[in-house]
């Protein structure tokens, strides 16, 4: 061991080393019994249409309720699974269980599911998406799976052969986090995507400005001429979504509409929404 400072800033970190590992342990190895102990929950967040304000689609955002440790955030454990494997196993049950949420749904209404690059690069890996599809009964076309760059940074074979047998059934593929990582035109080019997801930190933040506006307003006029959706994520003001769709983005994500909610809230959203276009009964 290199002296970083005194032997005390060493021994500090080694410490934090060695409490972030024992976490680490700990978390893979409740996270394989978690999911037989029914602690996973699926939580949905509605993703709207900016110009009739209907729901088109929810996104899938994982939640562990730990006993002794309370909710995680996927941002807490999804890293674990990742690199110990277990994102496997659950990932195709968040596909599944998503994939039921969604038969339950209107047709016009599809469930985005976030994808890991491990669950695209592992042998088989279209398998589990054609038995949550079929599972659930559920058609190809109202499955979107939502893929960050990160995915495209090496192999870009086998993501490519998994994404075009994919698409062939319907199902749409999302660009995640647009604006974060290499956001390399080429993968748009090369890749079948229906769907970029512009991040959160063009809507709000430090760096949100006149030049922010300019990129958001330059993606949505490729996005309409390549006849891609654009969402913008992260909305929380009215502010932020009136300035995105200026900016021409067709759908909005955030707090502004809702936060992600339990599948039956999400079915409530739904029926509320429904009731509101309908035009009322008149009982008197
Ligand atoms: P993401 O796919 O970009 O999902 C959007 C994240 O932004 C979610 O956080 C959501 O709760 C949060 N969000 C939505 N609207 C707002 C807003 O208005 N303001 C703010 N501040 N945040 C907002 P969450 O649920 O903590 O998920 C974090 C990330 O974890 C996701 O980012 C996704 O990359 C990953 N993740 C979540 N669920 C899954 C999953 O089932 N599988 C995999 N592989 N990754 C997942
Ligand atoms: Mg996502
Ligand atoms: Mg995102
Ligand atoms: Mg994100």
């Amino acid at each position: 061991h290199a002296k970083v400072g005194g032997g005390q800033t060493v021994s500090f970190f080694d410490a934090a080393m060695t409490r972030d590992l024992v976490r680490r342990r700990e978390i893979e190895a409740e996270l394989r019994a978690a999911i037989q102990r029914d602690e996973l929950s699926i939580f949905f967040q509605p993703i709207v249409d900016l110009e009739t304000g209907r729901i088109r689609a929810f996104e899938a955002l994982v939640r562990w309720f730990h006993p002794e440790k309370g909710e995680l955030r996927p941002d807490e454990f999804i890293p674990v699974a990742e690199e110990t494997g277990v994102i496997i196993t659950l990932g195709n049950w968040i596909t599944s269980q998503a994939a039921k949420a969604c038969a339950q749904w209107p047709e016009d209404v599809s469930v985005a599911v976030n994808l890991s690059p491990a669950q695209i690069r592992a042998p088989g890996a279209a398998l589990g998406i054609h038995n949550a599809l079929r599972e659930a009964g559920l058609d190809p076309s109202r499955l979107e799976l939502e893929v960050t760059e990160s995915l495209f940074l090496d192999d870009d074979e086998n993501t490519g052969r998994f994404m075009d047998e994919l698409s062939a059934l319907g199902v749409r593929f999302a660009l995640d986090d647009f604006g974060t990582g290499f956001s390399s035109l080429g993968y748009i080019n090369k890749f079948p995507f229906k769907k970029i997801k512009v991040d959160r930190s063009f809507v709000s933040g430090p760096n949100v400005g006149r030049k922010s506006e300019a990129i958001i307003r330059a993606v949505a006029k490729m996005g309409s001429t390549l006849e891609m959706d654009i969402v913008a994520e992260g909305l929380e003001t009215v502010e932020q979504v009136n300035a995105v769709r200026d900016a021409g983005c067709n759908l909005g994500q955030g707090y502004y509409f809702s936060r992600a909610v339990p599948d039956y809230l999400a079915v409530m959203l739904l029926a509320r929404e429904r009731d509101e276009h309908e035009p009322r009964q008149q009982v008197l």
